[in-house]
């Protein structure tokens, strides 16, 4: 018999190696208690969370609770069923409406995580004889839309517009092209230049889809995201985001202008075959995504955050993902996976937390330590989090 697992030897080897230097399992941190969007405890010590998505800070909001409070009350603890049956219920609808005017869009599907709606809209609206144009750095549910569909997949280096451009010249004529983009890139926390390549795939016939995953709420002036920021909302045709950020609980959507765009609800296997999100779950989103859109001086405060954390790290020696803070992600790039996640322990013991990021997930085999900033963030509290960088940087060694 061969060992299923003897693929995974490797992994298992540098994770030990990496155990036996002493350091805390990273990947393995327990929140104990969870006291605010920005505090837990941890460890049985009060940390500062810089590591959350939760970018509006709204998992602690008074209405969002009371929302899902009430729900859970009124229509029970789940729905045990799939859409396209039993499973939906007021709240799914309310979602939807909701999603449909904060995007100013004619469409939306909720789905039960933001992974299952790049998973689904890719395979589903790409099939044989498609083509799928994507940036190289895309996230993992995009790639696996990919693989589960049956278009030709073909990437181009990262917001690279020329790269781009040649694929799809390459395409041959009549074939259906959809170009996958995002809107923030988790990685690095930069953006993409979408007018310019929205542009680009409409001269070329294609359709477009814009993951604005870490955008929504934050970025643009009503925060739909990199491309309402950047003047060509109206020329994305799928537009995919997740309540699991900024929404501030767990669920996934696409909106869309597409006339036929409804059809999804019937073929799209990832929507179909699965239960629907909790009565609570999208009660909460929906109040949410309503606040979201009234949220124009938390945004502001965001931004501060995102700018003094970026300039408060570069000044200290840091060296960071982006010359110049793009979004609410500030990405610290380690010299190698060890001091990353001795640097990820330091700030632990100060009562810091942030993400360790790896490959594969990481582009370009780099160790980063992720910082996502939220707007419940303090300016003082941005101020404590760079005196512990500093601390824990000179401790490990790396400034
Ligand atoms: N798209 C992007 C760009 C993401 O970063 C993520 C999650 N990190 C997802 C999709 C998946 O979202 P969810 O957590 O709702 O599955």
């Amino acid at each position: 018999m061969t060992d299923l697992f003897s693929k995974f030897d490797g992994l298992i080897e540098q994770r030990r190696a990496l155990l036996d230097t002493g350091v805390t399992d990273p990947f393995n941190l327990v929140m104990e208690r969870v006291l605010s969007p920005t505090q837990a405890i941890c460890n049985g010590r009060e940390t500062i969370l810089l590591g959350t998505y939760n970018y509006m800070g709204m998992t602690f909001d008074p209405d969002v609770i009371d929302a899902g409070k009430k729900a859970l009350d009124e229509f029970g603890s789940g729905t045990t069923g799939s859409r396209v049956l039993n499973g939906t219920y007021a709240g799914h609808k309310l979602c939807e409406d909701a999603l449909k005017e904060f995007y100013g869009m004619d469409h939306a599907m909720v789905f039960s995580t933001g992974y299952q709606a790049n998973l689904g809209i890719i395979s589903t609206i790409a099939g044989k004889g498609d083509y799928i144009v994507l940036d190289i750095d895309s996230h993992a549910s995009i790639w696996d839309g990919c693989k589960m569909g049956d278009a030709e997949v073909v990437p181009f280096k990262h917001n690279d517009i020329v790269a781009m451009e040649k694929r799809l010249k390459r395409i041959p004529e009549g074939a259906g092209k959809l170009v996958v983009l995002e809107g923030v890139y988790s990685m690095l926390g930069d953006i993409a230049p979408l007018k310019e390549m929205i542009k680009v795939a409409k001269d070329n016939g294609a359709m477009v889809l814009v993951d604005e995953a870490h955008s929504m709420g934050f970025i643009g002036p009503n925060g739909r995201g990199v491309a309402e920021e950047q003047g060509c909302l109206e020329d994305v045709d799928f537009v995919i985001g997740t309540f699991s950020k900024s929404v501030g609980t767990v669920g996934g959507f696409c909106v869309s202008n597409h006339p036929k765009f409804e059809i999804m609800r019937l073929v799209c296997r990832p929507y179909v075959f699965t239960a629907s999100l909790p009565p609570s779950v999208v009660h909460t989103a929906a109040t949410s995504i309503r606040k979201l859109m009234h949220a124009g001086n938390k945004r502001a405060h965001l931004w501060e955050n995102s700018r003094t954390l970026h300039k408060g790290l570069k000044d200290k020696g840091f060296q960071l993902g982006t010359d110049e803070p793009q979004s609410a992600i500030i990405s610290v790039i380690m010299p190698d996976l060890e001091r990353g996640a001795m640097m990820w322990e330091a700030l632990l013991r100060e009562g810091l937390y942030v993400n360790l990021a790896r490959p594969p997930a990481t582009p370009a085999n780099m160790t980063l330590l992720r910082c996502s900033l939220c707007a419940e963030h303090s300016a003082e509290q941005v101020q404590t989090i760079i005196g512990m960088f500093e601390r824990a940087g000179k401790a490990v060694g790396i400034i």
